[in-house]
């Protein structure tokens, strides 16, 4: 399901509801002069002298308009309620979308949407600042190109859990593009955010997944890292393209580092 679909839908249930009041509010000009009309004509009662079945006549003409008064308001209660159901049901679906919408779908961590959205409400909530790190597997080309693109995809889904399991205290990673990860770590420090890039480096030497078909265990996988610490004046693209440059000096000096040396 598309959010086009949803905003159609919703359009849809619009349009309906907007006729019935319409509707409703037409009828209920006409019954307002009718009821009057019929008022009026009661006040004239004792002035008029008005016989049996000319009262009665106009009983009868107060009992229909009221029921078709009510009939009116009954059948657009019942498109109210109708309209609700429909609207908490797109509602729920709706809230489903935006959630697919933040999150990549091999790996189910967030992806570069979420990042890009997280990162302006970071800067723009709090001056604390934060730090970013920059990941990217190494040799995944070769890999791929030797074990297959499948298990390349286990590589990552590994690679994206080995990550996810060292992010705390309200550090968020994000599958940055193909084999890039970004993790956004909320602290002020770069030797801290440094550190902790350390710790996911070494976590990451670590993962292994099982080439079924030559029934070998593949274990020699790492990454490269780029560490950079948000500075006053420093935009998304600035911090990210810092990052970046320090992950690029991390492969040219020999992959599987994170850099700056020190922080
Ligand atoms: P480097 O160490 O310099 O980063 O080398 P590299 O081979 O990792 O870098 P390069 O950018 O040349 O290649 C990235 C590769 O990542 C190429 C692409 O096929 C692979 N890749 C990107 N996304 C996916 C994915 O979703 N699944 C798989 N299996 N491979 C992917
Ligand atoms: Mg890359
Ligand atoms: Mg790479």
């Amino acid at each position: 399901l598309d959010v086009r679909d949803i905003r159609q839908s919703m359009e849809a249930i619009a349009t309906e509801l907007s006729q019935s009041l319409k509707d409703t509010s037409c009828d209920a000009d006409s019954f307002r002069a009718k009821i009057e009309r019929n008022f009026s004509r009661l006040s004239r009662l004792d002035q008029d002298a008005m016989d049996l079945e000319q009262v009665m006549g106009m009983v009868r003409a107060l009992v229909q308009d009221s029921d078709d008064i009510r009939s009116s308001t009954d059948y657009l209660s019942s498109q109210l309620s109708k309209a609700q159901q429909e609207i908490d049901s797109l509602r729920l679906q709706l809230q489903n979308t935006e959630k697919d919408i933040l999150f990549d779908a091999l790996t189910g961590c967030l992806n570069r949407r979420a990042f890009d959205a997280d990162f302006d409400s970071l800067l723009s909530q709090s001056p604390k600042g934060c730090c970013l790190i920059l990941v990217d597997v190494d040799h995944f080309k070769r890999f791929n190109d030797e074990y297959g693109h499948l298990l390349g995809d286990q590589v990552l889904k590994a690679v994206a859990k080995r990550l996810l399991d060292s992010c705390r205290d309200g550090t968020k990673l994000y599958r940055f593009g193909g084999e890039e990860f970004a993790i956004l770590v909320p602290t002020s420090q770069l030797r801290v955010a440094r550190q902790l890039a350390e710790a996911m480096r070494r976590a990451l030497e670590k993962v292994s997944v099982r080439d079924r078909r030559k029934g070998q265990l593949i274990s020699n996988i790492s990454a490269s890292f780029g560490v950079a610490e948000w500075q006053q004046m420093d935009t998304r693209q600035s911090l990210t393209e810092r990052a970046d440059t320090l992950l690029y000096e991390a492969k040219r000096l020999g992959r599987n580092r994170v850099m700056p040396i020190s922080g």
